[in-house]
């Protein structure tokens, strides 16, 4: 059984559901579809947390999250955000089951891709701190680049003032298609849709390079692991 931390926001965790019961009924036919045990967060709160710098309060909520599924018959963790990965190693150390990192399905398809340099989108706290990047370079010798102070400004408000509240506006993929655009001068091979909302707002056709969204390739992963 998959075990979703979601809620963070709600508006990703349902493409999360969706795509793990789509790929569930593609695989096995029929009506199948996927057991799963979702625990859904108040995002109201998180995000406070978030911005208030709070990461230790952040760190409890997550591995008592982690401690539900587990109790609740959970046989992995899939948590439905890149940016509390910055917790991951905490939370998977707190529990008996394993924890599926995010960032790795989407490091291994970029690699059989056959990319080594790659541009992330993500929130400010994915895009600037070491959690994510570190893992993407060190784990899997990857070459990331984040867009300048003033570009990850943008990509962070559309994220926190938009896609989370569900709100998907013409003129932020606009601003995205730009931004993306500047990280493929700059080199990007691949672009890293790092953060779960992202695949609401941009798509393939917004992007001279190929997108890789940690959403789906997450959720996918979870589907391998659970039929595996
Ligand atoms: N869903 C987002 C992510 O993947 C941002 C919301 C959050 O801070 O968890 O990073």
């Amino acid at each position: 059984m998959i075990g979703l931390i979601g809620g963070m926001s709600w508006e990703s965790s349902a493409e999360y559901y969706r795509i793990i019961n789509r790929e569930v009924r593609n695989r096995l036919g029929g009506v199948h579809s996927a057991r799963s045990l979702m625990w859904s967060v108040d995002f109201g709160e998180i995000e406070h947390l978030q911005h208030q710098d709070d990461w230790d309060e952040l760190t409890r909520q997550m591995i008592d999250a982690g401690r539900r599924l587990e109790r609740g018959g959970a046989d992995f963790v899939v948590l439905c955000t890149n940016t509390m990965h910055r917790m991951a190693d905490e939370v998977a150390a707190a529990i008996r089951i394993p924890l599926l990192h995010i960032a790795d399905p989407t490091a291994e398809k970029i690699k059989a891709a056959g990319f080594l340099k790659v541009g992330l989108l993500g929130t400010a706290f994915t895009m600037e701190h070491d959690f994510y990047k570190g893992r993407l370079e060190k784990l899997f010798g990857l070459e990331v680049l984040v867009p300048d102070a003033v570009d990850r400004r943008v990509v962070h408000d559309v994220i926190y003032k938009e896609l989370v509240a569900g709100e998907v506006r013409p003129e932020s993929r606009t601003a995205y298609r730009a931004i993306m655009a500047r990280l493929i001068e700059r080199g990007a091979q691949a672009i890293i849709l790092g953060c779960t909302e992202i695949m609401l707002l941009v798509s393939e056709a917004d992007s001279a390079v190929p997108l890789f969204d940690t959403t789906t390739l997450h959720a996918l992963a979870a589907v391998d692991r659970a039929l595996a």
